[in-house]
């Protein structure tokens, strides 16, 4: 008899399979998404099964590995951890392959499993599409006979091992005898049982803020400035120099300095890419095209050059690994040092911005303030994905686009030394998206307005 698994009603991209517990993600797709992913590893070695701290990820982690162990997956439940633990830990094992369920930073009801290849980097598109073409046709004979399902075994030592290649990469010796006020709000996820204790062993004096995963999230997880406007006080009520916000699953970061003032997550791939090309002569640093253009002005002051790809994980890690870079992320707190991890790690990310507060004795404010800032404008417009193409050819083809540097990597993206403009279609809606970068807010708007108006579509919201 041929099993049938319940229709897919969640959202599925490379960074996840996500969707509303009880709504649009249930255990029972859980265990055949598990299953199908891993009925084409089996037999090449284990599987590393992760999670983070919200309510529904034990039952979806054991949901998961009843379906790996079915297709004959041996599974290593490595416990509530960092999204990026789970790649090293795939590295570590030698294993086939791994999972961590986790829905980022969505909220508490949402949930999602995240693949991760046997290189220890997020799957690609075309593992991705194997999963979900494997779920809506499961082979007959994919469920294993009683005596060769997969075992389980239980791995306490992963966080360990994380905080261990951490400390390796940086100069935690000088970073200890700074001895640095810090505050980290873990949001009470996965980073909470690995952030503190890295903290503490970088020598700082640590504020803790919401660190218990037994203990549901204290507000909206996103690192946002709405969300992280009480923590941005507890920072400047604990005299910290610099202070720290996870997403729930660690992968992400967010500053706020001493004085309470949020940062933000632009700053924090500039800032550790000061720290990392300061110490690398000559490095290159790998980022989306739409990311800040501080950190070109960050790589110039070391010698050192930006490359640029399109948006997406991925792509960013293709070019680290094409260019060789020693530093990469993206403009969302996510900050890749392949000497840890070949994923964006929050971790790695306050190690390096503690060891550049180290090496030039200033707190997170003197930093920002040694960086010419910009301003950024971010629209939509209404535009329609197959009507994108032909809107950009009327911006690349308009007086706007005159004595501009041309990048088609992503869209249309025109640069004139210290300003740009992307216009790229939307990967999720029916809408283009625009984004700028100038010195001044007026001339960020003024560039969204004039791409609107050479695309001939119509503005819906600028922010
Ligand atoms: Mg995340």
């Amino acid at each position: 008899m041929r099993s049938r698994p319940p229709a897919l009603t969640c959202v599925a991209s490379v960074s996840g399979i996500r969707g509303v517990v009880g709504d649009s993600l249930d255990p029972d797709q859980v265990l055949y998404l598990a299953a199908a992913f891993g009925s084409a590893i089996a037999g090449r070695g284990a599987v590393v099964l992760g999670r983070d701290s919200r309510p529904t990820g034990e039952m979806l982690m054991q949901a998961a590995a009843a379906g790996l162990r079915g297709v004959g997956c041996d599974v290593i439940d490595i416990g509530v951890v960092p999204t990026p633990t789970v790649a090293l830990e795939v590295l570590h094992h030698r294993a086939a392959g791994g999972i961590q369920i986790s829905a980022s930073h969505n909220p508490v009801e949402w949930n999602a499993l995240k693949l991760i290849n046997d290189q220890g980097r997020t799957c690609t598109a075309d593992q991705l599409e194997w999963t979900l073409n494997t779920y809506s046709d499961i082979p007959v004979g994919m469920w294993r006979r009683w005596d060769s399902c997969g075992r389980l075994r239980r791995d306490d030592g992963a966080v360990e091992r994380h905080i261990a290649r951490v400390l390796a990469a940086v100069d935690a010796r000088m970073i200890r005898a700074s001895a640095i006020p810090v505050a980290v709000d873990c949001v009470n996820g996965s980073g909470s049982v690995m952030a503190p204790e890295l903290l503490r062993q970088l020598g700082c004096s640590v504020t803790v803020i919401d660190g218990r995963p037994d203990q549901p999230f204290p507000r909206n997880p996103e690192p946002t400035v709405t969300n992280a406007a009480r923590t941005a006080a507890m920072v400047a009520a604990a005299g910290a120099q610099v202070g720290f916000i996870q997403d729930p699953d660690a992968d992400r970061l967010a500053l706020v300095d001493g004085g309470g003032r949020y940062i933000g997550e632009e700053y924090t791939l500039v800032l550790c890419a000061d720290a990392r090309l300061a110490a690398q002569a000559g490095g290159v640093a790998v980022t989306n095209l739409s990311t800040s253009r501080m950190l070109d002005d960050v790589a110039q002051r070391h010698g050192a050059r930006v490359v640029r790809t399109r948006v997406g994980e991925a792509n960013v890690l293709d070019g680290l690994a094409r260019h060789g870079a020693v530093i990469a992320g993206e403009g969302n707190g996510g900050v890749i040092d392949p000497r840890v991890v070949h994923g964006r790690d929050s971790h790695i990310g306050m190690a390096l911005l503690l060891e550049r507060m180290a090496a030039t004795g200033s707190d997170l404010a003197g930093l920002v303030a040694a960086i010419p800032a910009y301003a950024m404008r971010k629209a939509r417009v209404a535009l329609d994905r197959s009507e994108v193409p032909a809107a950009i050819e009327r911006v690349a083809t308009s007086t706007l686009a005159h004595g501009a540097t041309i990048d088609r990597q992503d869209g249309l993206k025109l640069s004139w030394g210290d300003r740009w403009v992307n216009l790229r279609a939307s990967g999720t809606e029916p809408v283009a998206r625009i984004i700028s970068e100038a010195p001044d807010e007026a001339t960020a708007a003024s560039l969204v307005t004039a791409v609107a108006e050479a695309a001939q579509a119509e503005l819906l919201e600028a922010h």
